[in-house]
């Protein structure tokens, strides 16, 4: 399907609603039957039907199907947090005495559930350093269940060889789960790739406004529709009709803002690579990147996340820089039109800061839709602050 057409036409029948360029927000929570037989029917399966909006709405169900599309999957889920599609996704496959493995640094809140609330559960888990394909063999067990990724992985960027993880289970019956969230559907498909379920936050790119909170989850339609009829419907997390709205708005102009993200990003990679005071940056499309060879054989791009280490021996070097910026704000998330920066020294106390660990010094940048200038022209004079400090 072409990428114009889903984004533009698809699920859109705009005879419906007065031929109307842009969707109506069905605002509603339950839906009118005309018949006891036209209910009855609606019972039986709530998944063919207009019922009640914790499960089918048609503003979210225009989103769902563009979303599907956009993965090269049968079908999918939107929820309202891309933390309730990780949930979902999990719950739906493990039971009281299964194993999990996970690469190692997975999402704050995939690793929460995993370390706090499965264990309650008899489910356990293995971490493992997702970047070597024998790691996933030696941590197979018997009662291994689900493999989750994340490729990349949101601070280094490790990948995970997708095709060759999906093969090693695929071959032991187990599910593989991976967050897509980084390269989004337009950059990289796992599901095309044998991945089972793919995830992704569309608070990040697919929003693209920093104003909306929602998950992604896509796969096979037996996979979708049996979380449909269970952890979907029974957590009630569920998108609600205006979040949905906006992020078929957000799918309009998605291409043209990864594009242009792609471009500025490429500058101040550039600008950051030549700066005496940055020791390295790390992206994965970028030839200095350890898994390079991979990055381009599975992702068509990697648009505006990147790390950079800074060379200093000091925490307070490093929060004088953050403090100095006049336009790049300091916040977590990304995807948006703002560029932001997180320093890792953020999240630790100041006493552990151990300048010969290079995490310690990496700061998280992403780059938004200002002009490539204005970003470079701030990291410039904060790293200027800095050097003359010290
Ligand atoms: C933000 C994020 C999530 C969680 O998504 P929310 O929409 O914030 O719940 C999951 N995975 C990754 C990689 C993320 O960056």
């Amino acid at each position: 399907m072409e990428l114009s057409y889903i984004l533009n036409e698809l699920a859109e029948d705009r005879d419906e609603y007065f031929r109307a360029v842009s969707p109506p927000i069905i605002q509603t929570s339950n839906f009118a039957f005309k018949t006891v037989d036209d209910l009855r029917r609606s019972f039986e399966d709530e998944y063919a039907t207009w019922l009640y909006s914790r499960g089918l709405n048609p503003t979210v169900e225009i989103l769902r199907r563009k979303l599907a599309a956009l993965d090269a999957a049968e079908d999918c889920l939107v929820f309202n947090s891309g933390a309730a599609a990780i949930f979902a996704a999990v719950l739906a496959n493990v039971k009281s005495g299964d194993h999990i493995v996970s690469v190692k640094e997975p999402y704050t809140w995939a690793r929460k559930m995993f370390d706090e609330i499965l264990p309650r559960f008899q489910v356990a888990v293995t971490y493992i350093d997702g970047t070597d394909i024998a790691n996933f063999e030696k941590a197979i067990q018997p009662n291994t269940a689900v493999i989750y990724l994340e490729s990349p992985n949101s601070w280094m960027f490790d990948l995970q060889d997708l095709r060759a993880v999906a093969a090693l289970a695929k071959a032991k019956n187990i599910v593989t789960i991976c967050d897509n969230s980084f390269c989004t559907p337009l950059f990289q498909k796992p599901y095309e790739m044998g991945i089972d379920l793919t995830l992704q936050s569309a608070t990040k790119y697919i929003s693209g406004h920093s104003d909306v909170i929602a998950g992604v989850l896509s796969g096979s339609s037996k996979q979708i529709t049996r979380i449909f009829n269970s952890e979907y419907n029974n957590i009630g997390s569920g998108i609600q009709p205006f979040n949905a709205w906006l992020l078929i708005r957000g799918l309009r102009t998605l291409p043209a803002r990864l594009e242009r993200i792609t471009r500025t990003t490429q500058a101040v990679i550039e600008f950051l690579k030549t700066h005496p005071l940055v020791e390295r940056v790390i992206f994965p499309l970028d030839s200095s990147f350890p898994q390079y060879e991979l990055a381009g054989r599975q992702m068509k791009g990697a648009c505006g996340l990147l790390t950079f280490i800074l060379k200093t021996e000091s925490c307070e070097a490093i929060e004088n820089f953050c403090n100095s910026l006049k336009h790049i704000l300091m916040a977590v998330s990304w995807g948006g039109h703002e560029s932001l920066i997180i320093p890792k020294c953020a999240g630790m106390p100041r006493d552990q800061f151990n300048p010969g660990l290079a995490l310690h010094r990496s700061l998280r940048l992403y780059v938004g839709l200002e002009e490539p200038d204005y970003i470079i022209s701030d990291l410039s004079q904060a790293l200027d602050v800095i050097k003359h400090h010290s």
